[in-house]
């Protein structure tokens, strides 16, 4: 059984405008794996309805854009000896700010830069079939974690617009990813039975379910992470997805993004959870996806102090409420 935890508090003060008292209810609920906390605040995020993109237009030197490529892309050579991974539009290359032992980039499209709504299924395809064809070269060792991300467009941390994924593998595994295996082992041990596999039996048809595209199904997270937290999750492991289980991925990175365009968000990140091999029937190939504050002529950092220093993620709508306009695209 999944525990979901929830405590509210309500602020309240007095708004000379219209001379009333306000109450503001805040949820803050536990994430059923990990028991983080989780802040969503019932007063919506400000964003522009007309937000100020000229950033994305001046263009600058790109290292990804077709002319510059080839002349400056970083080739990977623990593992390709020099070469590059190319597939359609997607090239696999190294990445000059390394954050682990294999750290990768992943250009994913010929555009330097795309309207969240202008992803194709292909681009990420590609990109997802070059990140497993470097992972099956790599022989990777049962006890390792490797991690795919996105960060797109400046709010959500890239220095570089055009589309791209990045790919970790590090002997040694993230904050996150210790946790996310610590607890599921626990969960394993004192429940017999995979955190996921419970996680999806409940929420199924649920008031966070999104919809399924092929064996991945989608849902809210219950204690997000972030604006606009939704989750991907399969049983099966990433090593082992067939081109139709990367097809399945795909269309629902696109799905949500359509969403985000939807709600006007222009940005986001996510990361790929990928189990360690040892051990499989404990663990779930997990995609989060969020949205960050909008790319606009004065965007604000959605990662203060709180989200930041104090570790407490929050956002402005119900992971319910998301679920419902997110369902539309699937
Ligand atoms: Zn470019």
């Amino acid at each position: 059984m999944l525990d979901f935890n929830i405590q509210t508090e309500t602020a309240n003060f007095y708004d000379p405008s219209d001379e009333e008292v306000r109450d503001i209810e805040i949820e803050i609920r536990e994430d059923p794996l990990t028991g983080k906390t989780s802040r969503i605040l019932s007063k919506p995020l400000e964003i522009s309805e007309d937000p100020d993109m000229s950033d994305v237009d001046k263009k600058g030197f790109c290292p990804f854009c077709p002319e510059n490529i080839d002349d400056v892309g970083a080739r990977d050579t623990k593992i390709l000896s020099g070469e590059k991974l190319e597939r359609n539009e997607a090239v696999l290359l190294a990445n000059v700010t390394p954050y682990s032992e294999h750290s990768l980039v992943i250009k994913l499209t010929e555009e330097h830069y795309l309207p969240l709504d202008e992803f194709r299924e292909e681009h990420f395809f590609d990109g997802l079939k070059l990140a497993l064809a470097y992972l099956k070269k790599m022989d990777l060792e049962s006890d390792i974690s490797p991690a795919l991300i996105m960060n797109y467009l400046k709010p959500a941390g890239s220095s570089v617009i055009h589309p791209h994924m990045q790919m970790l593998v590090s002997k040694s595994s993230m904050d996150y990813q210790r946790r996310i295996i610590e607890s599921a082992e626990r969960f394993y041990k004192e429940k017999d039975e995979n955190y996921w596999h419970s996680l999806l039996q409940k929420e199924k048809d649920g008031k966070r379910w999104v919809g399924k595209t092929g064996d991945l199904n989608w849902i809210t997270a219950y204690a997000p992470r972030g604006f606009e937290h939704v989750k991907g999750i399969t049983l099966e492991h990433f090593i082992e997805f067939d081109d139709q289980r990367l097809k399945d991925l795909s269309q629902g990175i696109i799905e949500v993004l359509k969403g985000y365009n939807d709600l006007d968000r222009n940005t986001f990140n996510f990361s790929i959870f990928i189990p360690p091999l040892n051990g499989k029937e404990r663990f779930a190939t997990v995609i989060d996806m969020i949205t960050r504050t909008n790319l606009d002529r004065f965007y604000r950092a959605d990662d203060f102090a709180m989200p930041k220093l104090m570790d407490e993620p929050y956002c402005n709508r119900t992971p319910e409420d998301l679920a419902e306009k997110m369902k539309s695209r699937f």
